[in-house]
């Protein structure tokens, strides 16, 4: 067997082409686009690649960004009364707040200062708990991400053994909990999980996310199982790679993600998506 590729740079592209029909909608109807803010603290040059991409993905559909910049020495008091400001804007839609933060800002606090109707990236303790009852707001972008990888090549989930590698807030446990809310039995492991193979091949659909390259060999999947590999590991050389092994795997499972354009795309994706529903909402209470 070998496994169809899952490409979630045409996924996205798809999406994108739907998102952009619904921000001129809104502009039509709202008189403006949908606004999403962006702030980053500091100098991090991965997180301002994050940035330019988000900002990019922004302008291609047409929402518009307010990227705020702001120095690494930023006090956590400022920091909190820029996000006061943007959750009073009318003209803000999302906000989002690029992690990680310098060490001597509190991440929880300025987390749970953005409004919950703003809350994109479903970082705010409301969403995240909402995962648990089903109330969420706002989904977190990767794991919607993998969700409408799923969905998108119809794979079913319901009754499905899925097993997440990685237990991480961001990405493992809301993973697990989304795929749990759509009646998948579900395994978490992490790195203190013994014999990570003996779980691996129970997994009709694997899910990837440990930060690991080569994590993944083909021994530990099962025939015909769905491999998403949201791990992004930089090598010496700058190649990008996942958690798994891409070529081996793929010779036995039944659909796989590659890295890059696989799970990547899509997260900013999903952002877009929460940015336009966020719009949408706003819109729709105005009528009200
Ligand atoms: P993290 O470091 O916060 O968490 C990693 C998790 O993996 C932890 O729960 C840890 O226990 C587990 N883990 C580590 N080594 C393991 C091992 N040997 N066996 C089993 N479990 C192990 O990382 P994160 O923020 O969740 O990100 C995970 C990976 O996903 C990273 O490579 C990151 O770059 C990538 N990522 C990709 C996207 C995307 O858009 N594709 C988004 C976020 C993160």
């Amino acid at each position: 067997m070998v496994a169809k590729i899952i490409d979630g740079r045409e996924v996205a592209r798809k999406l994108r082409g739907e998102y952009a029909v619904r921000v001129s909608e809104l502009k039509a109807q709202n008189g403006r686009a949908p606004g999403l803010a962006v702030i980053l603290v500091g100098d991090n040059p991965a997180s301002q690649v994050y940035v330019r991409n988000k900002v990019r993905a922004c302008s291609d559909v047409g929402i518009d960004s307010k990227f705020i910049a702001l120095p690494a020495n930023t006090t956590q008091a400022a920091l909190l009364q820029q996000v006061d400001d943007l959750n009073g804007d009318m003209t803000i839609d999302g906000i989002l707040i690029q992690l990680p933060l310098p060490p001597h800002i509190d991440i929880r606090d300025v987390l749970e200062r953005i409004s919950v109707e703003k809350d994109v990236d479903g970082f705010h303790l409301y969403n995240v708990g909402g995962l648990v009852t089903g109330s969420t707001v706002f989904s977190p972008c990767t794991p919607y991400g993998v969700q409408k990888l799923l969905e998108h090549e119809k794979i079913p989930v319901e009754g499905a053994n899925v097993v997440v590698v990685g237990a991480s807030n961001i990405v493992g446990k809301p993973t697990a909990l989304m795929l749990m809310s759509q009646d998948a039995t579900v395994c978490i492991c992490h790195k203190k999980t013994r014999d990570l193979a003996q779980f691996t091949l129970l997994a009709d659909i694997l899910v990837v996310a440990a930060g690991v390259p080569g994590l993944i060999v083909p021994q530990m999947v099962k025939t015909g199982a769905v491999v998403i590999d949201v791990g992004i590991n930089r090598l010496p050389d700058g190649t990008l790679i996942g958690d798994v092994d891409f070529e081996g795997v793929r010779q036995k499972a039944s659909y796989i993600t590659p890295v890059p354009g696989g799970v990547g795309p899509m997260t900013v994706t999903m952002l877009l998506h929460n940015t336009i529903v966020s719009a949408e909402r706003t819109l729709a209470a105005s009528k009200r």
